[in-house]
Parts: C-alpha cells; structure tokens; sequence
C-alpha cells in the first residue's frame, strides 16, 4: 500500500500525496516543499453523534481533526444538516422512494462549499490566522468571506473577470478585499498565490487545503445517519474541483472502515459537456453551469480514482438541458443554481436507463441556491 493509499492513520497527520512527507494538520500547509498535494489523514473513528451533540456538522466532532474542533465556537453558524427529501418523481418518502435529493444548498451562504469553509477557518483561528487569502469562482470565496468575517479574519478573495456580481457583492458584504482578476479562473489562483508568497498570509484555498475536503466529507456522515435502512447504493454530485466528491469519498470510506455500512456508495460525478476534464476532454465554449467549470482541476487524478474504485462513472450534462432541469426542479418547489441544474440534467439520462436503480437507492446532491443566480440563466458572453 503506498503512502497516499492508506486512508487510516494512528494520529492526525497530514501527508504529501507525491513524496509521502508528513507534517501535523496543525501547521495549516497548503502543498508540500515538493509541490505535492497533501491530504488528512486519521484514524478510523466511529463519527455517531452523542446525545446533546449540535445540530451542526460538528455533530461528527469525534471524526473531525481536534486543530478544527478547537476554532468551532470561533465560527459555527449552524453549517450542515441540509434536509434529504424525494425527488419529484417520488415525492413521498418511504422505503419504496428511490431518488433523494440532498438539499446542500441550505447553507448560511447557499451552497455546501460552507462544509469545507466551517472546518478550515475553524482551524485557521484556533491557530490566530489573523489574514487570508482565497480565489474562488464564486460559492468558495463567498463561503470563506463569510467565516473568515466570523472569525475575525481579514480576507482577500481573487475571482476571475465574468464572477456573478451577486456573488462578490455578498463578499464585499462579509468585509472581505476581493480583487477581480482580468482572467481566467487560473489566473485568480496564480494572483493569489503570489500574494500568499509575498504576504505570507494563510492560503484559505478549497482546492489545496486538505482541511477543506476534510469538512466536506461530513456530508457523507449526514447521508449516513438520514437513511437509516436505506443507504444509497449510488450517490452523485457534481464535480468541478471535486471539493464535495472526495470528502464525499473520505467520509464514506471511513464509515465503512468503522463498520458502520457494508460497502461504499458508487460515486457518479457531473461535468458539463463543455468542460470535462475528467474524460480527458479539451473544455470548449462557456457553460452557464459555472461551479464546475474547471478546465484542469489540480486534483483531477484523486477525483478519477474516488470514482473508480467506488465502481462509479463521470457522466456529462448538456448544455442545451440546463434549463429545462432547473425549470422541472422548480415545479417541485426546489430553486437551484446552473450548476446544480447541471446535476439534475445529467441524472434525468442516467436515470433512464434500465439498470439504473438496481442496486438500489439513489442520492443526488444539490449543492447551490437558486437564490444566487436570478433569472433563468446567466447570459454568456
Ligand atoms: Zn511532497
């Protein structure tokens, strides 16, 4: 078993995906000397809640790294919890229900992108981070403005040029420094990292920060303790970054490692048509699903394996149903953004096809608000 294999650990540590360098979660590194990505790894932890746990994520505090749980106070606003409801064509819920939907989206920011951002600046202010810096295409940097204003902390968020005005307006709100870069998503990384060079303040960034992924995967724990007696067999998510999918990924693996569920969840991730990377897929024209546009995710090799050996499958939504998804979504009174119409679109083929449902149930996650993007869809330019 290699180093970046072994998903148990007797401590907390951090380690580098590459060269196998570990340093403690403590140190809130963002990549290794070597350039390589590091991951959080623990040991294999039982996360049920106790009696009187919080009505939050931090519900699964025992799975969680004590570095994060430490800031919990600093900065919980009740994040997690999202409800898991039928889908429409099910509409009452029953053993018999065989779609559920995730609403992840029931967030203080709108989206679950507040999972990851709860844990991390948690972290960052057990630690007295004092300044951040982020770049995001949208959710993330709202998601950490908003902690980051919780916290105290100064924040600094480099979006590319054509970010929802919405979306940075409600950074502006939160009180956070956000640069728009004459770019592309790329390029608000790159100008980000440079002014972590420069400044050496702390790199709240939900791409590299294993503590990231770390908070994301107490959505698989939330999947866990709502379907008791009827545990997907297959769970999809829409896949950009893949933020949600690999700690989607963690979390259930290590639900399974506490003997907690037979097996993991077959992962199914969404890219739009127009950008996907994990097929191996040059990007081509704009995508009005926003959230998973990223031409070359950094952890795209992590993403294709989380897939692949969960037995699960990439599949892609057109663009052309982007609409029509989020329009059926909304006569069902469930108000989602492109992006997660993007997941509904993609889903609606799978669904149809005869084997779809015969391991069993199926959860598709919703993971942002109609709320943050007006009209039907955004115009491309
Ligand atoms: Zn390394």
């Amino acid at each position: 078993v290699s180093p970046s294999r072994s998903a148990v650990a007797l401590t907390w540590v951090v380690r580098c995906a590459t060269c196998g360098y570990e340093t403690a979660p403590e140190e809130l590194r963002w990549r290794c000397a070597c350039s390589g990505l590091l991951d959080l790894y623990g040991p294999a932890i039982d996360p049920t809640p106790k009696a009187g746990a919080p009505w939050s994520l931090w519900r699964y505090g025992a799975a969680l790294a004590p570095v994060a749980l430490q800031g919990a106070g600093k900065v919980t606003m009740g994040e997690g919890m999202s409800p898991l409801v039928p889908a429409p064509a099910d509409r009452s819920v029953g053993t018999s229900t065989r779609v559920w939907l995730k609403l992840d989206y029931l967030m203080p920011t709108l989206s679950f992108k507040d999972r990851g951002a709860a844990v991390l600046i948690a972290a960052a202010a057990a630690r007295g981070v004092a300044r951040l810096v982020a770049d995001s295409s949208g959710n993330a940097g709202h998601a950490v403005a908003a902690y980051a204003a919780r916290a105290g902390i100064g924040a600094e968020v480099f979006v590319p040029k054509g970010t929802s005005a919405s979306k940075v307006a409600a950074m502006r709100r939160f009180g956070a420094d956000v640069r728009v870069v004459d770019g592309s998503r790329q390029d608000a990384a790159v100008a980000a990292m440079q002014r972590v060079e420069e400044t050496d303040a702390f790199y709240a960034s939900h791409v590299y920060q294993p503590l990231f992924v770390h908070g994301t995967k107490t959505f698989a724990y939330e999947v866990w303790e709502q379907s008791a007696g009827r545990f997907p067999a297959t769970v999809v998510i829409g896949c950009g970054n893949g933020t949600l999918l690999l700690g989607a990924a963690r979390g259930f693996a290590s639900l399974a490692q506490a003997g907690l569920i037979d097996r993991v969840p077959k992962l199914v991730a969404v890219q739009s048509e127009r950008c996907a990377p994990l097929l191996g897929r040059t990007p081509h024209g704009r995508t009005a699903a926003e959230g998973i546009a990223i031409a070359s995710p950094p952890r795209r090799d992590q993403i294709v394996e989380a897939v692949r050996s969960s037995s699960g499958e990439i599949i892609t939504a057109a663009e052309a149903d982007l609409l029509p998804a989020r329009r059926e979504l909304a006569a069902y009174g469930i108000d989602v953004e492109p992006t997660a119409s993007a997941v509904w679109a993609a889903f609606g083929a799978w669904a149809r096809r005869p084997e779809a449902f015969e391991e069993g149930p199926v959860v598709v996650a919703l993971c942002g608000a109609g709320a943050k993007s007006p009209g039907d869809l955004p115009r491309l330019s």
